[in-house]
């Protein structure tokens, strides 16, 4: 049996295997037109650093190789754009396991103000570069232990507090804050005060690939991809994320996690 790309064909292809498998058809249908969206996205995302890795390639094989300078100049510039290429593909397997439900969380207890300010000092050099100060706000110094999992929300902070930093002014500032809510949980809340986000956008941030900058041109770009993974790891806690945003005054966004049930240090 054979299925050709050709759209027409592909669609009665799967229009008889809904009937052959008695499945919902739009079902079928409507994850054929994910899919396909999806790896539209995906090839439009890896073609801007495989150009650049190649256009550093090609430029050695032309004479630059020849020059020991130059050279090591181009190979570590191919280099930076194959991490690039690396980080992408981690995000996309990630959003992957996510969106097919098929993510397992290792809860446990753990104090979540100990990771945060790992995350600062993983990502204090790149605050520094645009003289960026990140500051933590905790109400009662000291622990909040939360159950969750520890390296999922990790994830998380990491994502916002690096979205703070791309889209923070040089000499800004992010605030990251742990604070009690009512009853068993406590809220994370990280602010800049960096260029914000246009109303019309905010109900989209969290849709995969979704950018307000369209042109992609950003040098720094990541994945588009880390506010969907934020969502996801959120909600596959049972807890919930915010956002609320100025245009050209800054971006808060937040998100609750239940506490640990033991004693308070
Ligand atoms: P990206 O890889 O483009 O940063 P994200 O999913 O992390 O992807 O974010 C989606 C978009 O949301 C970004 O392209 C940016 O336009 C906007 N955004 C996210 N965080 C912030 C922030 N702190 N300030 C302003 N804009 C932000």
């Amino acid at each position: 049996r054979t299925i050709t790309t050709d759209m027409g064909t592909l669609t009665q292809e799967i229009e008889k295997f809904a009937k052959d498998k008695k499945v919902e058809i739009d079902t079928l249908k409507i994850r054929e037109e994910y899919r396909k969206d999806f790896l539209g996205n995906v090839s439009h995302e890896l073609k801007t650093p495989l150009f650049t890795v190649q256009g550093y390639i090609l430029t050695l094989l032309d004479g630059a190789v020849n020059d020991k300078n130059v050279r090591k100049k181009y190979l570590q510039r191919a280099n930076k754009g194959v991490e690039r290429l690396i980080y992408i593909v981690k995000d996309l397997d990630l959003i992957t396991k996510l969106e097919v439900g098929d993510l397992h969380l290792e809860l446990e207890d753990f104090d979540i103000v100990e990771v945060i300010q790992g995350v600062f000092d993983l990502l204090e050099m790149k605050a520094e570069k645009k003289n960026i100060t990140l500051t933590f706000d905790i109400e009662d110094q000291g622990s909040v232990y939360v159950h969750a999992d520890r390296e999922k929300i990790q994830q998380v902070v990491t994502n916002l507090i690096v979205n703070s930093i791309k889209y923070g002014h040089e000499n800004g500032t992010t605030e990251v804050s742990v604070e009690n809510l009512i009853k068993n949980k406590v809220i994370v809340r990280v602010t800049d005060n960096g260029e914000g986000i246009a109303k019309q956008h905010i109900p989209r941030l969290f849709e995969r690939f979704y950018r307000v900058d369209k042109s992609g041109s950003r040098s720094e770009g990541g994945s588009g991809l880390g506010l969907a993974i934020v969502k996801h790891i959120i909600e596959a806690h049972n807890e919930k994320i915010y956002v609320e945003s100025v245009l050209d005054v800054g971006s808060e966004f937040s998100f609750t996690l239940e506490k640990a049930k033991r004693k308070e240090e």
